[in-house]
């Protein structure tokens, strides 16, 4: 296969654990005999350092015409970076709005997955994470409460606020038909989670989906409201596969997922649209205070890297070899010093490149 994938180091530790993720795909299309070419474009600080804005119009042109973009991190400190004197549409992380919104991202997939090698830093009891999980939660990105009116006016000497919950047939349905696609690459088994009990929105949404549903008779969908998903997260995350929700919940959901995976260094995330290009990158940041040092993981990124090939490029094979390399490392004890423990090998950024890069 021939692909065009975009790489956005970023900033902060960006460039470092994206060329570790670089070299990762690079192995992988000589070992499966693929041809990818990769062009870098600047996004973030760096991007307002060189032309004055977060992205220009002209890199987000060159990301809109690829097969896929992979992005470190963009960002500084918020108190002492120079670009947070700026006024907000200049700063770092507008970049990151301007592509989403250019590009219709309307589907956000977080993976979490317990690696029974880093169980200790879950914070379930023992008896539950023993169990181990792997999920995924599709989160709605672009419509709903987040963007629905709003207002806060005084009603009869009262100051009042009101939030639209806001939903289409077509605006789920979209995301609904990703998720089934991701349930069957993976276990087919979706949850789709509502407050059905209570709004409209909710209703819809189960209606639509299981319309959906029609089309992929071999997934096996679940219907949970959401303030039951968010207790049997923590009560037994192993009974979870894909998990599809509106932009709140999802907000939230996919943050108790995480939290329950025990480390962000190892977290990736996608950002998907009706075509097949998709926006990957680490569910943390951009980490400044550590940049330059090679102690930043870069598993996280080559972990989005995998999502990469997976989603965007349908290269499962391939996404699965970059994954079971992740697990192996982590079986062989090899470690950056955020996962780091007692009896391991201490890594840095690039040796962990490396140790991937030999179990492909
Ligand atoms: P952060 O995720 O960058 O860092 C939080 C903590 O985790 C820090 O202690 C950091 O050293 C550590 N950490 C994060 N990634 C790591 C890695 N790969 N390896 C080892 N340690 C790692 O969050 P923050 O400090 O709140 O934000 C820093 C900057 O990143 C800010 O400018 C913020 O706006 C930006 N940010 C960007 C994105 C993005 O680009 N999508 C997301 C979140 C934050």
């Amino acid at each position: 296969m021939n692909a065009k994938i975009v790489l956005i180091p970023g900033d902060g530790i960006g460039p470092e654990i994206v060329g570790e993720a670089k070299k990762v795909l690079e192995h992988v299309a000589a070992r499966f005999g693929h041809t990818f070419s990769f062009t870098e474009i600047d996004m973030g600080g760096c991007s307002i350092d060189k032309y004055g804005e977060p992205l220009t119009d002209e890199n987000l042109e060159i990301a809109k015409n690829s097969d896929a973009i992979l992005l470190g991190a963009v960002g500084g400190n918020t108190t002492t970076s120079p670009w947070y004197k700026l006024e907000p549409k200049l700063r770092p992380e507008a970049g990151l709005l301007k592509i989403r919104k250019a590009l219709q991202l309307f589907a956000n997939l977080r993976p979490a997955y317990l690696y029974p090698e880093l169980a200790s830093a879950c914070p379930l009891r023992p008896d539950i994470a023993e169990k181990g999980f792997d999920l995924v939660i599709v989160r709605e990105l672009t419509g709903g409460l987040y963007y629905g009116d709003r207002w806060t006016r005084e009603i009869d000497g009262v100051t009042t606020a009101v939030d639209t919950l806001i939903y289409s047939e077509p605006e789920i349905r979209r995301v609904a038909v990703k998720a089934f696609e991701i349930a069957m690459k993976r276990n087919k088994n979706l949850i789709s989670v509502d407050k059905a009990n209570v709004l409209d929105t909710s209703r819809l949404w189960r209606k639509v989906v299981a319309e959906v549903g029609r089309e992929y008779p071999e997934v096996k969908l679940t219907n949970m409201l959401v303030d039951s998903c968010s207790m049997q997260l923590v009560h037994d995350p192993s009974q979870f596969d894909v998990v599809v929700t509106e932009n709140t919940f999802g907000d939230i959901l996919s943050d108790e997922a995480s939290e329950i995976s025990g480390s962000m260094g190892m977290l990736s995330s996608a950002s998907l649209n009706e075509s097949k290009l998709g926006l990957y990158e680490p569910a943390h940041g951009s980490a400044p205070e550590i940049a330059g040092l090679n102690i930043a993981n870069p598993l996280a990124t080559i972990l989005s890297a995998a999502m990469l090939l997976r989603y965007s490029l349908d290269l499962d094979k391939e996404a699965d070899a970059i994954e079971e390399a992740v697990r192996q490392v982590l079986r062989d004890g090899v470690r950056t010093p955020d996962i780091w423990s007692e009896g391991c090998t201490k890594v840095g950024t690039k040796e962990m490149g490396q140790e991937i890069i030999r179990r492909i």
